[in-house]
């Protein structure tokens, strides 16, 4: 059975008409034009599987919540940016929040909205390590980062609505979240309070979100796991599933095929939203004194446009591209020389010189005593025509 067959059951349609007439009272006083998602059955649907008996209460208190926070002046905006563009704009490209993408995202999104499932739900991609919360603090870009929160709430009620009335089948996102690197430090005092915020504002969207599969689970992030749980509202612990490495089998039964996801999270898809943006994301590491760092390794051909970029070298570590000809043969592998020329940030690029794989090394074998942090990301640079439309399969 599939998950939509199993949403669907759980709801009485005469619980539906029950809801609708109830909330047709309220809504005369709607201030303006009621947006067709607030009040079509999928909708009601999700406020019934979500709050059960308190449906309607629930319903009225997403009605303040419109209010107070405007959001059908956020949903204009999306809609006439949508109307320009000829596609919903992802909001982490919307110009308002530029500011975020350039300075602490380096120009790379650390959530992405990918393709549909073949049961046309929304994949979403997160590397949560990448939203590099601790800056966002410290420029002062909380109240933005909240606002970017909700116009991606606005943005997927939209899509969900849309997706779901075109197919006729209650679609949700299915949220996979890459939690590599994460560290405790990530989560300073005031990262939690701004995570606990961004906890209610999505709490306003009942069945939203259909699962949430956390990849990349190390020992630190099963002790972060257990921090941030108690901050959940129940129902959204109990669709995390927690994955090391063994996630793709776990995929695949939601229909999330490797061909769905990026080569970093180990798929095969080349769409130019994986290709572009997240092959790119950033990485960071620490190395310890005393050794050298080698990068997961890439297969390149001869010719390709080999990419990378360093931050955060403060200690101005040495580091270079190694090539193997074949990926068995370590033996032939050859290193190009230090590419270390700026401290702190830099950017770079290089024609492969031959087919095989590559990776980047970092080294801080001269160090005795200090581990270095060291922020890198290593890509290849691939054509792309258009970012991904949430319609496409
Ligand atoms: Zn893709």
């Amino acid at each position: 059975m599939s998950n939509n067959q199993v949403f669907l059951i759980s709801i009485k349609e005469e619980d539906i008409v029950a809801l609708r007439n109830s909330i047709n009272i309220i809504l005369r006083d709607y201030k303006g034009e009621v947006p067709e998602e607030l009040v079509s059955d999928f909708k009601l649907a999700r406020f019934i599987k979500g709050h059960g008996a308190n449906a309607l209460s629930a319903f009225e208190r997403h009605l303040l919540f419109r209010q107070e926070y405007n959001i059908d002046k956020v949903r204009n905006e999306i809609l006439e940016e949508e109307k320009k563009q000829g596609q919903l704009k992802w909001p982490y490209f919307m110009e308002k929040f530029k500011i975020i993408l350039e300075t602490v995202w380096k120009n790379i999104p650390p959530a992405f909205h990918h393709q549909c499932s073949s049961e046309y739900h929304c994949v979403t991609f997160t590397i949560l390590a990448n939203y590099f919360f601790s800056e966002i603090t410290s420029k002062n870009l909380e109240e933005l980062w909240l606002e970017l929160v909700l116009y991606c709430d606005v943005y997927f009620d939209l899509v969900l609505h849309r997706i779901s009335v075109k197919h006729n089948t209650p679609c949700s996102r299915l949220d996979i979240v890459d939690v590599t690197g994460l560290k405790i430090k990530h989560f300073g005092f005031k990262t939690i309070s701004l995570l606990k915020k961004m906890g209610a504002l999505s709490q306003q969207y009942p069945e939203m979100i259909g699962a949430t599969i956390t990849c990349n689970v190390s020992k630190v992030g099963l002790q972060i796991w257990n921090m941030v749980k108690g901050w959940l509202p129940k129902q959204t612990e109990s669709k995390m599933k927690l994955f090391t490495a063994d996630y793709l089998s776990f995929l695949k039964k939601l229909n999330v095929v490797p061909s769905l996801l990026p080569s970093r999270l180990n798929g095969s898809c080349t769409c130019s939203l994986c290709t572009h943006y997240i092959d790119k994301s950033l990485l960071e590491v620490c190395i310890p004194a005393g050794t050298l760092y080698s990068s997961k390794k890439i297969q390149c051909q001869k010719g390709d446009l080999l990419c990378w970029e360093i931050y955060e070298n403060s200690a101005n570590l040495p580091f270079w591209l190694t090539y193997s000809v074949s990926p068995e043969e370590n033996e032939s592998s050859t290193r190009e020389s230090n590419l270390s020329v700026t401290p702190m940030e830099v950017k770079g690029s290089q024609r492969c010189r031959s087919s095989g794989s590559v990776y980047l090394e970092i080294s801080n074998e001269k160090s005795w005593l200090h581990s270095q942090n060291v922020i890198y990301a290593l890509y290849l640079e691939v054509n792309y025509n258009n970012i991904s439309s949430y319609e496409q399969k």
